[in-house]
């Protein structure tokens, strides 16, 4: 399917000062909005389909190696903790410390999640499927939003974590980065290496040479995957240089679309998805390693989402207004930081090294 990247609709209007009463930063928020093309990103039946993936997985899991309990907070080691929701019989639970919404219970052997064995071909597929339109939609934005970031006099190096096919690595070389990747998958890293003709180790982050510093370290939809993440943070920021920024694109609880759909939002599979990010929890994880947090923003497809539930609720007016919204909408979700899509900026300061 061709998909085509579409002009904002929605723009500010200046002449008429009719958004001076609106807080500052909203206009902006609608002047930068570029809608998603809801038919391809949310098409019929979705949340159906995506409850069908993820209560098989949990089930591929229950009859494996079975579950095994957390009792304490996985960022501030905390045992205190709330009830919050539960899909599959899996209970996810609020920290009462740092708020990081978590699952009370994860796999024993996380591999049985990701162990199968058509996985490179459904990979491989899905890199043809609307490539163009991802790497304008998508890739431009965080290329952008990475050298708006950057410290100048840096080098354009760049290690993308959770790489999978590579997409963005190709944009980010598209312009001007020297480009490595990283990914668990053994098959797809080696896959990603050989189109591109560059580095992507796999395994374990250990097995990236201890030599090897990046300005940039992206993690695209990776960390909410993790089962230990300060381990996984101080692990990955070795491979930082000083002034050097991690790029981290994790699932927003306190979004729109997650507070109204709870369980039935595509993003809480609590076997995958073990850690839900609030911002206070992203604080306190960088905290904990000592990086700044210098930057959170989002962005989310909210609107399409909560199409897409009460389409599968069978309210199909509403599931009508909100694509119709959605437009206009987003960037007010976006603007008061309740997108369901977060970005981190989480920087080395030189002076810490
Ligand atoms: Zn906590």
């Amino acid at each position: 399917m061709s998909v085509t990247v579409q002009e904002p609709t929605v723009r500010r209007s200046d002449a008429d000062g009719v958004h001076n009463e609106i807080p500052r930063g909203y206009s902006d928020h609608v002047r930068e909005f570029v809608p998603m093309d809801l038919e391809a990103m949310r098409p019929k039946g979705f949340i159906k389909k995506c409850e069908d993936w993820s209560g098989s997985l949990t089930q591929k899991v229950l009859d494996g190696k079975g579950l095994k309990e957390v009792t304490a907070c996985p960022i501030c080691s905390s045992p205190s903790s709330d009830f919050e929701l539960e899909k599959f019989g899996i209970a996810m639970v609020k920290c009462q410390d740092c708020t990081l919404r978590y699952s009370r219970q994860i796999p024993v052997d996380a591999a049985e999640l990701y162990s199968d064995e058509d996985y490179l071909p459904i990979l491989k597929k899905g890199y043809n499927e609307n490539l163009d339109y991802r790497k304008q939609r998508f890739g431009v934005e965080r290329l952008d939003l990475i050298e708006e970031q950057m410290e100048s006099g840096q080098d354009k190096s760049l290690l993308d974590i959770g790489c999978g096919t590579g997409w963005f690595l190709e944009c980010a070389r598209e312009r001007g980065f020297d480009i490595a990747g990283f990914d668990l998958g053994t098959e797809v890293a080696a896959w990603t290496a050989d189109r591109l003709g560059i580095p992507v180790w796999s395994s374990s982050l250990d097995e990236i040479p201890s030599d090897r510093k990046f300005s940039v370290i992206t993690a695209f939809d990776v960390l909410e995957h993790v089962l230990d993440p300060v381990e996984w943070l101080r692990s990955a920021m070795t491979f930082l240089k000083p002034g050097g920024i991690m790029l981290l694109y994790v699932p927003h609880f306190d979004s729109l679309s997650v507070q109204v759909m709870r369980d039935k939002s595509s993003l809480v599979t609590p076997l995958e998805h073990v850690l839900f990010f609030t911002k206070q929890a992203m604080q306190t994880l960088a905290d904990r390693v000592g990086l700044e947090l210098t930057y959170f923003k989002t962005r989310g497809i909210d609107m399409g989402d909560l199409m897409s539930f009460f389409e599968d609720q069978g309210d199909e007016e509403l599931a009508r207004a909100c694509g119709k919204l959605y437009p206009y909408l987003q960037p007010i979700v976006d603007g008061a930081n309740s997108g369901n899509s977060s970005r981190y900026i989480l920087r080395l300061n030189a002076c810490q090294v």
